[in-house]
């Protein structure tokens, strides 16, 4: 089971996926917390990818196709996954295609969370308070936005031509009322598996 939560910064995506863990019981994986704890540890990749992170610009596709790839071949991944942060572009799409493909497997369903504009601003701000993340600064977050517009909403077209339901779901109001929304997208698209 590979679903793609997808959908703005400040949609919830990481939140959800953490909940859809124990719904699905399959690992979530956020590459962005992959890349912020390689980061903060300071490895050769951790101390590439440090400015990219803070400035809010998306990593090289290559570099990131490596990282999630790495990931995706870890034991706890076997049964699926819920991807957080990934794809962001087409051509990752793409990439994520062709290496499920080679294990037989392809993305079931993509998790598509729709929130307005303002409501995305002021989680985005309240997180940039709570959580000290560097790239919740009005500058990234603006950069963020843009990059989510043109390189990353394209990658719902792919999916739709490629057959794979894609679920939009409100994101909108308190963190459990969206879960179980999402429970009920899946559900009634994939049935009980
Ligand atoms: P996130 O936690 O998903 O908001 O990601 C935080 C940051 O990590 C992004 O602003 C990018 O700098 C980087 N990042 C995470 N996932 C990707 C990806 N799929 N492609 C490129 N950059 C990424």
């Amino acid at each position: 089971m590979i679903v793609v939560l997808f959908g703005p910064p400040g949609s919830g995506k990481g939140t959800q996926a953490g909940l859809l863990t124990g719904a699905l019981g399959v690992p979530h994986i956020s590459t962005g917390e992959l890349l912020r704890a390689e980061a903060a540890a300071g490895t050769p990749l951790g101390r590439q990818v440090a400015s990219m992170l803070a400035a809010g610009e998306l990593v090289p596709d290559e570099l990131i196709e490596r990282v999630l790839e790495r990931r995706l071949r870890a034991p706890d991944a076997e049964r699926g996954a819920i991807l957080d942060g990934y794809p962001r572009t087409v051509p990752q799409a793409r990439a994520l295609d062709a290496l499920l493909a080679a294990s037989g497997r392809r993305v079931d369903v993509v998790v598509a969370l729709d929130v307005d504009f303002r409501t995305l601003i002021g989680r985005l701000e309240r997180r940039a308070a709570e959580q000290h993340r560097p790239d919740d600064n009005p500058a990234s977050i603006a950069e963020r936005l843009r990059e989510y517009h043109e390189l990353t909403e394209p990658v719902l077209d792919h999916y739709r031509q490629q057959g794979v339901p894609v679920l939009v779901v409100d994101g909108s109001g308190d963190v459990d009322a969206v879960h179980r929304r999402i429970v009920e997208a899946l559900e009634s698209a994939l049935g009980h598996r």
